[in-house]
């Protein structure tokens, strides 16, 4: 792809992105300019992934056709006012903070502007992200088309309304947190059982990696799926009824009404 993005902001999730980005050789490293507070992260992220950067939010914004916005959710007034007069119209803005509205960068900017509203996640860096967009009505098809082929370039995306949007986090968003935590009870589970702690996590991560291929390649309901993994009296039934009785499912349920409440409040 022939276009310039621009990260302003060089975090955990502008990073997942790029590595992702330029791993897949979508665009040349040349064409990724990144711009952020910190000298000493500029430094790094200059050295990991040699691509262009910048200590001024203002000049990157005049240089790039996608600009990234991948800063806290409260920074998003303050870069916004110090960038909104000079981006010109062509340039599409891409949010990726929880709880921040089309029509709340629309007034921020003052005018009008071509916005993607998203939602990634952290596997963007292994090429395995997980994100949801929305956009404004003046995105054009063809910039529509070249952000999700940006985004595909690191993982999968879906387009949603935008209703939908503070409900994301809670599934694919902030997610993998949760099943890291998973990952690491079931590692512990496994080391108190004698399994080396190494070969512990291995075993765990892959069956995690497994079950989630099993649901999008076979498409088989996950219920289905487990039932094929339960034997009637046996060892794998015994482990689901005590997850029924300890409220795993509602537990997650309940978590993600939480982490839904939260995400739209920080807007
Ligand atoms: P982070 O703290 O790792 O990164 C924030 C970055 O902003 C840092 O590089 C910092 O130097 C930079 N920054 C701060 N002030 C700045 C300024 N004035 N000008 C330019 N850069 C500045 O945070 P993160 O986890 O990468 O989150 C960034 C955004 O991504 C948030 O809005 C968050 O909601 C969203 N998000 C994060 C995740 C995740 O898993 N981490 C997932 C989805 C969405």
């Amino acid at each position: 792809m022939d276009k310039k993005i621009g990260f302003i902001g060089c975090g955990k999730m502008a990073q997942a992105m790029i590595g992702g980005l330029i791993d897949s050789n979508l665009i040349e490293r040349n064409n990724i300019i990144v711009s952020a507070k910190s000298n000493e992260t500029l430094l790094k992220v200059k050295a990991l992934y040699e691509i262009q950067t910048l200590q001024n939010n203002v000049e990157l914004a005049t240089k790039v056709d996608y600009l990234f916005l991948a800063v806290k959710p409260d920074l998003y007034p303050t870069i916004i006012d110090e960038i909104k007069d000079s981006i010109s119209n062509h340039t599409v803005i891409i949010t990726i903070a929880a709880g921040i509205t089309l029509e709340g960068v629309e007034k921020s900017f003052g005018k009008e502007v071509k916005i993607i509203r998203t939602m990634p996640n952290t596997p963007s860096l292994v090429r395995e992200g997980m994100s949801a967009l929305c956009h404004n009505k003046i995105v054009t098809d063809s910039e529509l088309n070249e952000v999700m082929a940006i985004f595909n370039s690191f993982g999968k995306c879906e387009i949603v309304n935008e209703n939908l949007m503070d409900a994301i986090p809670a599934v694919s968003g902030s997610s993998p947190a949760y099943v890291y935590l998973m990952i690491e009870a079931l590692a512990d589970g496994a080391v108190l059982q004698g399994i080396p702690r190494k070969q512990a996590y291995n075993l765990a991560a892959q069956a995690v990696l497994g079950a989630a291929k099993m649901v999008l390649e076979t498409e088989l309901h996950p219920g289905e799926l487990k039932d094929q993994v339960c034997t009637p009296g046996g060892a794998t039934i015994e482990a689901i009824a005590e997850l029924e009785k300890q409220g795993f499912r509602s537990s997650i349920i309940a978590a993600m009404e939480r982490c839904t409440t939260k995400s739209s409040a920080l807007g």
